[in-house]
Order: structure tokens, then C-alpha cells, then sequence
């Protein structure tokens, strides 16, 4: 808690810092929402709110509860020649109506071809397609779910499930607050954009405009000198896909040395997950290392259970995943949340006790939670 404000520790509470301040003030301690408290401060909060301030991070301890079980997310993955080329994970991002959804669902479509006319279409928030790059079939891993959200919420819970930013800006348009909006959010994660120029079928497209336009947010072409690849497309008349695809793996390439050990026990983050009539919780998972199987014992979050068949984005079933992945899970106890991470366990019991401890964490600190906002209610209402 060192360096916490009362701004943070009301967040973490979901209370009004305002109504701290004010408590504060009562009990004979002058602060300020945002000035960073010291402990005794806090010790005196948590006596009149009979809350234990916690010191410890959930971050930390989830790590301390894994590791108890011998287990780490994000383990060493060995020596250079247990690695293994993987696919690159790509969101797009952009302005409202800039066709992000349209894109997705272009590039989903033309690689898939024919197979799926008529057939089912599974929306699973991921899928993989594969372009031919000088002679060589390439992988990459889309995320299908509203980019921007998917991303900034897993950024928020520490868990990068992206490797490259593919930037839609809509030609007739240009840059617009979204836009820069994104950008910063790929720039302050440290992700590679490759820049869509879309709806270039349009009259009034001026693709120009927009290099020069992101130019000036530094983000600058190639053929201006920068490193940024931009590629003029529609997701409409499906121009260019194509060239945009390429574009992704030579950033890849160029800029990435995207490896895994595909040999040890599955590890990844859940996409998204609901609860099926049929087949109950669904999970669609993004395998990071390592390779899931069906019948492996897995925790995701909370959720835990055996691995009863996996299906990919076409609705067929799979026996395995390997890394860059997404696939479809049934088997789960329970629907976990969006960018939680999962873990391939020992066994069956591994993962009960995993996630029970999570669990009770989760509804300890939710009833400490409700606890303090009452008695902080009585406080201001005496
Ligand atoms: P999103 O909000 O970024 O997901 O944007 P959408 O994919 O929903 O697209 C917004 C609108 O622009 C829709 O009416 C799309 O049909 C349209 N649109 C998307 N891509 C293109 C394109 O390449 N050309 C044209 N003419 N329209 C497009
Ligand atoms: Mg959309």
C-alpha cells in the first residue's frame, strides 16, 4: 500500500473518496483524495471502517497461491531450442464505425472461403487465418471480440494478449479521437501497429491525408521513411486483404522474435466465456505456451474442470492447441471472466483446490468490501 491515495483505496473499495476525506477530517487527519496517505492513515481507516487494509496485492498472492502448488503462469520456457516459431496475436482497433467488425469479419470469411457457405459460423472471439507469405503458409491469431475493450481490460489485469495492433482508419474520415485514442493505448503497451487505410472504394477516400495525419502522431509510413506499414484496403469490396495480412507477418518478423515451448503443460488467458444451454460453460481460450489437450485438468480463474472436447472457429472439433491458438472449452465448472488466465494442473484435485482458494478469496474480499461501504454509510449518516 505504499504511496496509495485514497483515491486508490476508495476504487478499491468502490466508495467515494470524498466521503474518506471527509471521515478523515472528522476523526482529526487532514487529507487530500489524491496525496499519497502513509500507513498509519490507513491503520486508522481500516480500524473505523473494520476493515483489514490489505498490503498484499491479488496479483501476489495468486502468484504465492500458485506457487504453493509448484505451479507459475508465465514460467521459464527453456533453452533456445525448446522454442518454437508462433503466430502473431493481432487486435483491431479504431474509430467508432471505421469498420473494425467489418474487417474482421472480411478477413474471416475470404479465408475460410467456401467451406462455411451455408454452414455455421462460429463466433468464438478468436480465430486464425493463414496467408501465403514468398512461398510459406503464415498463421496469425485474430481477436474477434471489440478490440479495443478485449485489449485495455487485459492490459488492466497485466495480461498481454497481443502482439501487433492493426490501426483501421477509415479513409474518407481520417484520424479521428479513437483513433489516437488506440494508438497511445498500442504505443504505451509496447505493440507494433500495422495501419488498415479502410473503405478506400469510397469517393471521397484520401488515403494520403491519413499517412500524413498519423505522421504527425509519429506513427509514419514506410514510403515516408518511418516503420510503420500501412496498407490501403476495403473491407467492403475485400481489396487488399491480402497485402494487410502480409503486412502483419513482416511486422511480425521484423520486429518480434515470437517463439514458445509448445512441449509443457498448456498456459493462456480466457477470451471470453458464457454459460451454453446445452453444454454449459464455454470458454474460448488463447493458448500462450504449451499445448492444451482434451482430457487435461485446467483452472481458469475461478473455474476449474477437465478438458471434455475443444472446437475451433469452424465448429470442429480438436484434439489439441497449440500455441497462438484459440480454442473453444467445455468442460469448465463455471464461466470464467475475460483476460483471467487458465493453467493445464496435475490433475483434477489440483485444480478443485485452486480455484476453491481463489473463490473464497474473491468472496472475502467482496464481503470486506460491502462491509466498509455500510459502515462508511452509518459514519455519514451519525
Ligand atoms: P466499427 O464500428 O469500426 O466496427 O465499424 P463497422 O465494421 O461496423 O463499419 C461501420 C460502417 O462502415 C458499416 O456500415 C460498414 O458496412 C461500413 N464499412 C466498413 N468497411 C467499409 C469499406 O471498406 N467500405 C465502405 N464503403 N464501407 C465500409
Ligand atoms: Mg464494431
Amino acid at each position: 500500500a505504499r504511496g496509495a491515495s485514497l483515491t486508490d483505496f476508495a476504487d478499491k473499495v468502490g466508495v467515494d473518496a470524498a466521503q474518506l476525506v471527509q471521515m478523515l477530517f472528522h476523526l482529526g487527519e487532514m487529507v487530500t483524495a489524491t496525496e499519497s496517505v502513509n500507513e498509519a492513515v490507513l491503520d486508522l481507516l481500516g480500524e473505523e471502517l473494520n476493515y483489514v487494509v490489505q498490503v498484499v496485492s491479488p496479483e501476489d498472492e495468486d502468484r504465492e497461491l500458485l506457487s504453493s502448488f509448484d505451479l507459475e503462469f508465465g514460467e521459464d520456457e527453456g533453452d533456445d531450442s525448446d522454442l518454437s516459431v508462433r503466430p502473431p496475436v493481432v487486435t483491431v482497433m479504431g474509430h467508432v464505425d471505421h469498420g473494425k467488425t467489418r474487417l474482421l469479419d472480411a478477413l474471416r470469411s475470404a479465408n475460410v472461403g467456401d467451406k462455411e457457405a451455408g454452414g455455421i459460423t462460429q463466433h468464438i472471439g478468436a480465430y486464425q487465418v493463414t496467408t501465403d507469405v514468398d512461398g510459406t503458409d503464415r498463421r496469425i491469431t485474430f481477436i474477434d471480440t471489440p478490440g479495443h475493450e478485449a485489449f485495455t481490460s487485459m492490459r488492466a489485469r497485466g495480461a498481454q494478449a497481443t502482439d501487433i495492433a492493426i490501426l483501421v482508419v477509415a479513409a474518407d474520415d481520417g484520424v479521428m479521437p479513437q483513433t489516437v485514442e488506440a494508438l497511445n493505448h498500442a504505443k504505451a503497451a509496447g505493440v507494433p501497429i500495422v495501419v488498415a487505410v479502410n473503405k478506400i472504394d469510397k469517393e471521397s477516400a484520401d488515403p494520403t491525408k491519413v499517412r500524413g495525419q498519423l505522421s504527425e502522431y509519429g506513427l509514419v509510413p514506410e514510403e515516408y521513411g518511418g516503420d510503420a506499414m500501412f496498407v490501403d484496403v476495403s473491407a467492403k469490396s475485400e481489396l487488399n486483404l491480402d497485402k494487410l495480412l502480409e503486412a502483419v507477418v513482416l511486422t511480425a518478423d521484423a520486429s518480434l522474435d515470437l517463439r514458445a515451448n509448445s512441449e509443457q503443460d498448456a498456459q493462456g488467458l480466457v477470451i471470453e466465456a458464457h454459460l451454453d444451454r446445452g453444454r454449459g460453460p464455454v470458454a474460448t481460450v488463447l493458448v500462450q505456451r504449451g499445448t492444451l489437450r482434451v482430457g487435461d485438468s485446467i483452472v481458469a480463474g475461478p473455474a476449474y474442470g477437465r478438458v471434455r472436447a475443444m472446437l475451433d472457429e469452424h465448429g470442429e472439433n480438436i484434439t489439441e492447441a497449440d500455441p497462438s491458438r484459440p480454442a473453444m472449452v467445455l468442460g469448465l465448472t463455471a464461466t470464467p471472466g475475460a483476460g483471467q488466465t487458465f493453467l493445464v494442473v496435475d490433475d483434477d484435485r489440483m485444480a478443485r483446490q485452486i480455484a476453491e482458494k481463489r473463490e473464497a478469496r474473491e468472496r472475502a474480499a467482496m464481503q470486506a468490501k460491502r462491509r466498509v461501504r455500510r459502515t462508511l454509510e452509518d459514519f455519514m449518516a451519525s
